[in-house]
């Protein structure tokens, strides 16, 4: 399980003030999805989460467990990136048990986790491929692959679709749907793409500035926006 509390969360960068006394709780098993313009703070938000960027101001607990001071390394999360990163002299069972291996995971255990992630993404027929014999679509496949076989208690994913065409960014998404429904994991999940928010969202942050306007159900968004930049983000009502 793993349920979040974020208080008076405050970061700069040198003088500049991103964001100021942010609080948020995100509940075990929610797929949170924070959207909001370009800039107001979203990475920044889910990297501090993640332990990628130090917090100037207030705490995250994880778990009830504040970790400010916990490296990475540490935090049971597992985050996606925009970009694949896939290693590309590897194979695609290859990249996915790379990460284990580090941990010095016994063979037959990365095997299985190998396994378990390829059948819950269909990627089966593709573990013996190079990334550069993949399809956009395939290699984000691969990528949120690397992110199941930690198992993580949580998943961040920022914009982990924004590089893929409208045609595949549907059909990922409605996987992804399926993925959360299956895993029941906590998702903390950044997009500008208010179909993602509407369609995939437990509930629903907006972000604006580095400040929040407004957390709901995306039902709660679009019927009663908070003001008229919720309104016009997640699509007015009548
Ligand atoms: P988003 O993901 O919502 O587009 P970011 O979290 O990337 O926004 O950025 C929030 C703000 O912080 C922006 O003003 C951006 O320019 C600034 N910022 C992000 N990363 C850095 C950095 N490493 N150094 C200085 N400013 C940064
Ligand atoms: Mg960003």
């Amino acid at each position: 399980m793993a349920e979040l509390k974020l208080r008076k969360v405050g970061k700069s960068y040198g003088t500049l003030s991103v964001m100021h006394d942010l609080n948020l709780e995100i509940h075990d098993g929610e797929f949170l999805v924070l959207v909001g313009p370009s800039g107001c703070g979203k990475s920044t938000l889910l990297r501090m989460i993640a332990g990628l960027e130090e917090i100037t101001d207030g705490t995250i607990a994880i778990n009830g467990k504040v970790v400010n001071d916990l490296p990475a390394s540490k935090r049971e999360l597992s985050m996606v990136f925009q970009s694949y990163a896939l290693y590309p002299h590897m194979s695609v069972r290859k990249n996915l048990a790379f990460g284990l291996q580090n941990l010095k995971m016994d063979r037959a255990e990365i095997d299985r986790r190998v396994d378990e992630a390829a059948r819950i993404l269909q990627i089966e027929p593709l573990m013996a491929r190079k990334p550069r014999q993949l399809s956009g679509g395939q290699k984000q496949r691969v990528a949120i692959g690397r992110s199941i076989v930690r198992e993580p208690q949580l998943f961040l994913f920022d914009e982990p679709l924004s590089n893929l065409d409208a045609e595949l960014r549907v059909q990922m998404r409605v996987e992804l749907a399926s993925l959360y429904e299956r895993l029941k994991t906590t998702m903390i999940y950044v997009t500008h793409d208010q179909v993602e928010a509407m369609t995939l969202a437990t509930r629903i942050v907006v972000l604006r500035a580095g400040k929040i306007e407004q957390v709901g159900t995306p039902e709660e968004l679009y019927t009663r926006p908070a003001n008229l930049f919720v309104a016009g983000f997640i699509g007015s009502p009548k």
